[in-house]
């Protein structure tokens, strides 16, 4: 079968944009886990489901047609036939995701479709919080992509800066740890490296730094 590289951590480390990167340099397909989480919630919520009840959350789910493209130039997400790309990003979204996707219904049906997405590719790059620890754990190399709470936070805040949310570095330091302490807590699929990932911290590398660390990892 083909080639498989398992791209985890936690959000603010660049993991998106340097697995898109990736994907493109290897001539590689490119499955963004996060974006189907979100394009289930998507669902939940256009049906005017609480994110938060387990049992509506895992009946709806059944009825979810997901399609999701593996082009790491271009995005591609439909729900029913109806592109979701731009309201996967949207703010109700993102607020809604981390209940949707720790409804076990859930995982168990998106993690079955990245299996079969990932094992049918001639080369890809999967990326997600639980590749290398539970969706694909005969991946042939194994990234955990860190960087300090601090540099996450600063990167977030910039972000947020340059969008016109405000400048507040205290405050989203704190929303950083609570989630990272939530993430790497929760009962199902917690945030964690897999024992036979290699850690890259990028807090202190550039852009093409990492890709570069990452290519030689790749072709070791
Ligand atoms: O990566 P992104 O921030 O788009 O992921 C959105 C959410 O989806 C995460 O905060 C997490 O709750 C969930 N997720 C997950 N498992 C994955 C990928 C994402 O639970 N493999």
């Amino acid at each position: 079968s083909g080639v498989i590289i398992a791209m985890d951590g936690p959000s603010g480390t660049g993991k998106s944009t340097v697995s898109r990167r990736l994907a493109a340099a290897l001539d590689a397909s490119y499955l963004d886990t996060g974006a189907m989480y979100r394009a289930a919630t998507v669902w939940v919520l256009d049906n005017g489901i609480d994110p938060d009840d387990v049992d509506a959350v895992g009946g709806s789910v059944r009825g979810l047609e997901l399609r999701v493209g593996t082009d790491p130039s271009q995005e591609t997400v439909s729900v029913a036939g109806a592109d979701v790309t731009g309201p996967i990003r949207g703010a109700a979204v993102t607020a809604a995701v981390s209940a949707v996707s720790a409804v076990p219904a859930v995982r168990e049906k998106l993690v079955a479709m990245q299996r079969e997405i990932a094992r049918s590719a001639d080369r890809i790059v999967v990326e997600g919080r639980d590749i290398g620890t539970v969706v694909l754990t005969d991946a042939d190399v194994k990234i955990y992509l860190t960087a300090t709470a601090e540099t996450r936070a600063a990167r977030r805040n910039e972000q947020n800066i340059t969008e016109g949310r405000g400048d507040d570095f205290a405050a989203v330091l704190a929303d950083v740890e609570r989630r990272d302490r939530a993430d790497s807590t929760r009962a199902l699929s917690p945030l964690r490296p897999a024992d036979d990932s290699v850690p890259v911290d990028t807090s202190e590398l550039s852009m093409d730094e990492v890709i570069d660390t990452l290519l030689t990892l790749v072709h070791e």
